[in-house]
């Protein structure tokens, strides 16, 4: 990634003022570019146009029309800007003003006329306090990621894939839309553990799992449910449709070896429920359905899809 210049905002209605700081600051080198503003509404706006390059922020609080207040404020409210640090300008006198200020989310505040050494030295503790912060977010938005990761697959672990599943049924319950889930069992796959040893047993699930998603569509998730055990939620789709993508890629799986050094061929047995087609009354009633049927695909010989509504409809498959 290309390392951008840092970025500073100056907004104060006196030109003079916006032009001694600027001076400041283009001579700490610690920007690289510079914006101004000439009241509160104006920043506001560049701020929403290019927040995301805005490292620092110094603000006046007496200007024309939409003061320095009435920034904070309405900075404070969009979070997407609420990180930005704000240094306000101040005159002397006004204490009360600077305490509103503060209050309002300034980080910190220079009063006037500052001196460059102290203009300096305020904008460098909050570009540390932001590239802290900043790298924090960052730290925080990986351990997320983990922690919602299956290690060797990649794919979404259990935990995961049951709270994208919860949203799912919730959203196509209240909007009376299709939603299908698939659970897809590796057949005998203990086997290729016992044959070739658990290392490949692991190559195979990561080369199962990649040759899956290559056939999924973008709204599709797949999930690590257990050892060698998948799940599937096809958002927008009828059962019968669900049926037939999980039989393609049944197909897919047959006519391919999943690796070819040491070559392995394995199969899975799938079990898809999908409501409205099925009735279900929680997430529960659809693992249980997509369960039974896959409990069913196995009994039946492995190598096979079967819905749920199959099982209902043919009482001989129905073992629970
Ligand atoms: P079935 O057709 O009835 O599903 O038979 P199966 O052998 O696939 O099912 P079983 O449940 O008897 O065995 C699953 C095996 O999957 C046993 C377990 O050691 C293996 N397994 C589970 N997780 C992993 C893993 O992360 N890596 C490897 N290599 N093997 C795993
Ligand atoms: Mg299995
Ligand atoms: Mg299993």
């Amino acid at each position: 990634m290309v390392k951008r210049g840092r970025s500073v905002l100056v907004v104060d209605d006196d030109r003079f003022i916006q032009k001694i700081i600027t001076t400041i600051l283009k001579e700490s080198g610690l920007f690289s570019n510079f914006l101004t503003a000439s009241n509160g509404y104006e920043g506001l706006k560049i701020l929403k146009e290019r927040g995301n390059e805005i490292d620092l922020v110094f603000c006046d609080l007496n200007m024309p029309d939409f003061d320095g207040l009435k920034f904070l404020e309405a900075k404070e409210k969009l979070k997407e800007l609420k990180d930005i640090p704000v240094i306000i300008l101040t005159a002397a006198e006004e204490k009360e003003l600077k305490l509103k200020a503060l209050e309002l989310g300034a980080n910190d505040f220079i009063t006037k006329p500052a001196d460059p050494a102290e203009i300096i030295a305020r904008a460098r503790v909050q570009l540390k306090i932001k590239q802290l912060q900043d790298e924090l977010k960052k730290q925080n938005r990986i351990l997320k990621e983990l922690s919602n990761t299956d290690p060797l697959t990649k794919i979404y672990n259990r935990r995961h894939f049951m709270d994208l599943l919860d949203r799912e049924f919730a959203r196509s319950m209240r909007y009376g839309r299709p939603l299908s889930l698939a659970i897809v069992d590796i057949d005998h796959f203990k086997m290729v553990n016992d044959t070739y040893g658990h290392q490949i047993g692991d190559r195979v699930l990561i080369e199962f799992v990649k040759r899956i998603k290559e056939g999924l569509r973008k709204h599709d998730v797949l999930g690590r449910y257990g050892g060698e055990e998948f799940t599937i939620l096809l958002p927008e789709t009828k059962l019968s449709d669900a049926v037939k993508v999980i039989e393609r890629h049944r197909k897919n799986m047959d006519e391919k070896p999943v690796l070819l050094e040491p070559w392995i061929h394995v199969t899975f047995s799938a079990g898809v429920t999908g409501i409205p087609d099925v009735e279900a009354e929680s997430v529960d009633d659809m693992i249980k359905q997509a369960d039974l049927a896959l409990y069913n695909a196995k009994n039946s010989g492995r190598n096979r899809v079967i819905s749920y509504k199959e099982v209902t409809e043919n009482p001989l498959k129905n073992n629970s």
